[in-house]
């Protein structure tokens, strides 16, 4: 994880930037029309197709952030008591950032899971 935040919002942020950059582009091709006249086209367009491809891509990551949260575990964050999700074993509270963790093995303090049951049949055959 490059940043320090949960999976979910990680996957969110690449979203926002991808768009960001996008749109940049874009913006950047136009105004090569206004600096290079009738060439300029040409890199406008280029960018424009760049730019384009880059939303998508962001849409995708969106789509895809979409499938894995109705995926993820729901959970009351045992330290700010906010429900959060996460992805995969290991994540960080939406809120708090804490790490959280369904690995019995890694985790310090043994907390309910509200939607889970395959982790709380686990705990209660272990
Ligand atoms: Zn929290």
């Amino acid at each position: 994880m490059f940043f320090k935040s949960s999976k979910i919002n990680e996957f969110r942020l690449w979203g926002l930037l991808l768009t960001l950059f996008g749109m940049g582009l874009m913006i950047m091709g136009t105004a090569g029309i206004l600096l290079w006249g009738q060439a300029g086209k040409i890199v406008a367009a280029i960018f424009m197709v760049f730019g384009m491809i880059s939303m998508l891509v962001s849409v995708g990551i969106y789509f895809w952030a979409g499938m894995l949260s109705t995926t993820a575990t729901m959970l009351q964050c045992p330290e700010c008591a906010k429900p959060t999700k996460m992805l995969g074993k290991t994540d960080r509270c939406m809120f708090c950032k804490t790490i959280l963790t369904l690995d019995p093995d890694k985790a310090t303090e043994q907390v309910p899971v509200m939607n889970d049951s395959s982790a709380i049949d686990r705990k209660l055959t272990n």
